[in-house]
């Protein structure tokens, strides 16, 4: 089982030597994992409550979709989209039947698939809604989070994504999240779409007011503009629902996908539309050499199976209740607010989050700030009852160890 035999300390050392300085992790050099849990090269045992930003919502190295990996594997792994592979109609019909939609475009990283949506509705501004070419505007939050090319930065209002990136990517107008009067005067005659996360991930599990997102569509439908979701870390049961919008009985124009539709094992990302809207892109207009290759649709067809037949949804729904309530039960003047819908939950502290995640580290629960005083806890959504009571105990520990 053990793959390494070198210690936690010089491991990090050397990943700091070699590698760039671009994430802060916490210090917890992973060896294994199963499920919820995860253990470290000294083999001490940690409950994963960060899920790989929602990666591993199947929980780790999901036995049936590590079959459907090795499975394909053996078969074909990688042929372009130059030549059709028989994997790829199998996903795109279980995405598309699942999700409601008619059709979607196989990427493999979250940004990538944002990306696509942007092409997408800026495509579908000049050509249908009659923009003048070069000057559709897409209406983008505060605290939002896309991703990191270039152009997403671009979209982004933290500075610290964006600091000496520029020159940046023109077209994007700014609204603040969960306000739906300024998202009213935000729209113009040139406003292609709006691009938002319907609960705030890594801006710190923002959650907006009830009935915002069911404006926010409508203002879309009043103002003929695209409603663009991007439920790469909401969707796929996370929130309680399979996406985030359903709550709000919201069907966005383009829907993002990605994370866990890869089960943890491998990057997939998809923009899903329907057809009026994807046929505006033809051969040659986009496209990615890994998009829809046969491993990567293998392993998103066995995750997909693995969020239906285990019923995801409801159990993040369940857990997620277990975990608000025994949070809320917490008496600690640390703590200045918990919110979050399903196993998506942030706790806002009057502190520094990586204080708190420094003591729960140490009581073997591994989660992670979002923003500086929001820590996010986000377990893979098979976690059980005796995992919740760990970390309920843990917590209780952690912040009164403070
Ligand atoms: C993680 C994330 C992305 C970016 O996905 P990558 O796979 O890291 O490129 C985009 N949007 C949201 C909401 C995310 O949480």
């Amino acid at each position: 089982m053990h793959g390494t035999s070198t210690s936690s300390h010089a491991l990090a050392e050397i990943e700091e030597r070699y590698g760039a300085h671009n994430y802060a992790p916490l210090d917890l050099v992973v060896e294994h994992a199963e499920g919820a849990w995860l253990w470290d090269v000294e083999g001490k045992k940690y409950l994963d409550c960060i899920s790989a930003y929602s990666a591993v919502n199947q929980g780790h190295c999901h036995p049936r979709i590590h079959a459907a990996l090795l499975e394909q594997a053996r078969r074909v792994t990688l042929t372009s989209r130059a030549m059709r592979n028989d994997r790829l109609p199998g996903f795109l019909e279980k995405l598309t039947s699942l999700t409601g939609y008619d059709m979607a475009l196989p990427m493999n990283t979250g940004a990538e698939a944002v990306e696509t949506a942007i092409k997408l509705a800026r495509r579908w501004g000049y050509e249908r809604k009659g923009i003048p070419d070069n000057r559709a505007e897409m209406i983008v939050f505060s605290n939002n989070f896309h991703g990191r090319t270039t152009t997403i930065i671009s979209a982004s209002a933290t500075p610290d994504y964006r600091r000496h990136f520029g020159p940046y990517t023109p077209g994007f107008v700014f609204a603040p999240f969960g306000d739906a009067d300024a998202l009213e005067r935000a729209f113009n005659e040139h406003t292609c779409a709006i691009l938002i996360e319907p609960i705030q991930g890594e801006g710190g599990v923002n959650v907006p007011p009830e009935g915002y997102i069911k404006r926010a569509w409508a203002l879309c439908k009043e103002h003929n503009a695209l409603f663009i979701a991007d439920e790469i870390q909401t969707g796929l049961g996370r929130t309680g629902d399979l996406f985030a919008c359903d709550y709000d009985a919201v069907k966005p124009d383009i829907l993002i996908v990605g994370k866990a539709l890869g089960g943890g094992f491998y990057p997939v990302s998809a923009a899903l539309a329907n057809r009026p809207l994807m046929e505006l892109f033809a051969p040659g207009d986009h496209g990615s050499t890994f998009g829809g290759n046969p491993l990567g649709a293998a392993v998103a067809i066995a995750s997909l199976d693995v969020i239906v037949e285990e019923n995801l949804p409801a159990r993040a729904r369940n857990a997620g209740a277990k975990i608000l309530n025994g949070l809320r039960a917490t008496r600690s003047p640390l703590i200045a607010g918990i919110r979050g819908r399903g196993l998506m939950i942030g706790i806002e502290l009057t502190i520094d989050a990586s204080r708190l995640s420094d003591a729960l580290l140490e009581r073997g629960v591994a989660a992670k700030d979002t923003q500086a005083r929001v820590l996010r806890i986000a377990p893979p959504l098979i976690i059980d009852d005796h995992a919740i009571n760990f970390f309920l105990e843990a917590f209780n520990s952690a912040i009164s160890s403070l």
